[in-house]
């Protein structure tokens, strides 16, 4: 296993839960990857590198965490109830979606989004049958108080990409595994511990449990490639020969693994996402996520220790002086919160290819798992697996690789 991220230890625990050996190389001195939690020293506390936030349906990232013995460390709301508040005129609502797969939520006024009618509603089916050039600003009208309040910040967080031009195909997946499948499958949950403690430890714990060897500050330089196999593994200070019935697992980001496969074909462009982090605890009542429009801050985090802003597509921010930046998110947090008084401790962190810029052209570019080298398989939030780039998308990446290796004969 090439990588330590979700994609690489997903991948690893359903093979080392088969029985196989497995020896993940990781060029960090950390597992995780772009899902993983840190000491912040300017907030004097450990955080999360973005704020991440799953559904209940999304399967695979929930089955992975009952294998390694985590599903606990989720925490959500029983209902799938959504808080938003619009800075610009100061209104309050949250949108509940009933449990079942018929959406009767949207003809309940208490439940859908105000100012919307029920009707407005069926222009979402658009997204499930758009064709895989489409844009979502092709397929529903991006403008009102469906697409404003409900349809904008919930693409726009799910695809890091302005929904106009992103992928209507990944809009649709979107809608598919969420909204379509009823608030049974939509409840939000964060892992309230960090996403270490959720996703990359317990991960640790199970590989190393079960004769796993995981290598960290093991960067792969180069794949010695013949014909049809991978022959070798050569990384900086030394060379792993291959056996006949080793299997490479690739499960790097877009922009490596292009270094190290020739030819690959890969997305190209990424897009930023911005937190901004508060140590100061939530004042009471404050929801433990709240969806904000005509604002910068797009989602608002309520840690028991800290606030935490989120702002996706960030790229118009990637030059901002970070300072003054954190003054402007602060104004809108304490106009949220009510909370006054100076900016407490702040921390802000960019990170500049948080994901592959989901559009249509892009999408195009996300190859399968196989490759033309036999022991030489795919993983990643960037492969083809019909979702956006996120923790569900890269776990099936990993499992997707795992069922590739135990079902094909390599020797
Ligand atoms: C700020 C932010 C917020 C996000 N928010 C959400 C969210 O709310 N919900 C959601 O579902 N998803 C979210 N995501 C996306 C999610 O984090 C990613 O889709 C997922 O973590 C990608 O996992 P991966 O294993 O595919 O890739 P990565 O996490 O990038 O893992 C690749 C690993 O390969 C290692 N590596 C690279 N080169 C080499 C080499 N040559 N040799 C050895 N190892 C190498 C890297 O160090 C890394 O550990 C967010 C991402 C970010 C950055």
């Amino acid at each position: 296993m090439i990588g330590a991220g979700l994609a690489g230890l997903s991948a690893a625990v359903r093979l080392a839960s088969a029985g196989q050996q497995v020896v993940v190389h990781e060029l960090a001195r950390h597992a995780g990857g772009r899902c993983r939690s840190y000491f912040e020293p300017a907030l004097g506390l450990t955080i999360d590198n973005g704020n991440h936030l799953l559904l209940s349906g999304n399967h695979a990232a929930i089955s992975f965490l009952k294998t390694i013995g985590a599903e606990h460390k989720l925490a959500g709301p029983s209902e799938a109830t959504f808080s938003f508040a619009d800075l610009a005129s100061g209104e309050r609502w949250q949108l509940r979606l009933n449990n079942g797969r018929l959406p009767w939520w949207i003809f309940s006024k208490a439940r859908r989004v105000p100012r919307t009618q029920p009707r407005d509603y069926l222009a979402l089916l658009g997204l499930l049958i758009a064709g895989a050039d489409h844009s979502v600003g092709e397929v529903i009208a991006c403008k009102g108080a469906l697409y404003q309040r409900l349809c904008r910040p919930i693409l726009l967080a799910a695809l890091n990409a302005e929904p106009p031009t992103a992928s209507a195909r990944l809009a649709g997946a979107i809608v598919r595994e969420s909204l379509a499948r009823g608030g049974a499958a939509c409840r939000p949950l964060i892992a309230a511990d960090g996403l270490a403690a959720a996703f990359v430890d317990p991960a640790l714990a199970y590989l190393r449990g079960r004769r796993a060897v995981v290598r960290f500050d093991h960067q792969l330089r180069r794949l010695d490639l013949a014909q049809d196999r991978v022959r070798a593994l050569h990384f900086a200070e030394d060379v792993i020969e291959l056996a006949h019935n080793d299997v490479v697992i690739l499960a790097v980001p877009a922009w490596i693994a292009p270094t190290l496969v020739p030819e690959l074909t890969a997305p190209k462009q990424f897009r930023a996402i911005l937190n901004a982090h508060f140590a100061i605890p939530p004042p009471p009542g404050l929801p433990s996520m709240l969806g904000v429009i005509n604002a910068t801050t797009e989602w608002l985090f309520a840690f028991a220790d800290r606030l935490s802003v989120t702002v996706s597509a960030a790229d118009r921010f990637n030059d901002a002086a970070r300072e003054p930046l954190a003054h402007s998110i602060w104004r809108e947090v304490a106009a949220l919160t009510g909370l006054n008084g100076k900016m407490p401790r702040w921390q802000i962190v960019k990170e500049r290819r948080a994901t592959f810029a989901a559009l249509p052209g892009e999408n195009a570019r996300r190859p399968g798992a196989r490759t033309r080298w036999r022991n030489l398989i795919l993983a990643g939030d960037w492969t083809a697996t019909g979702l956006p780039a996120t923790i569900e998308g890269s776990i099936r990446s990993g499992n997707r690789a795992a069922e590739v290796v135990t079902t094909t004969q390599f020797c």
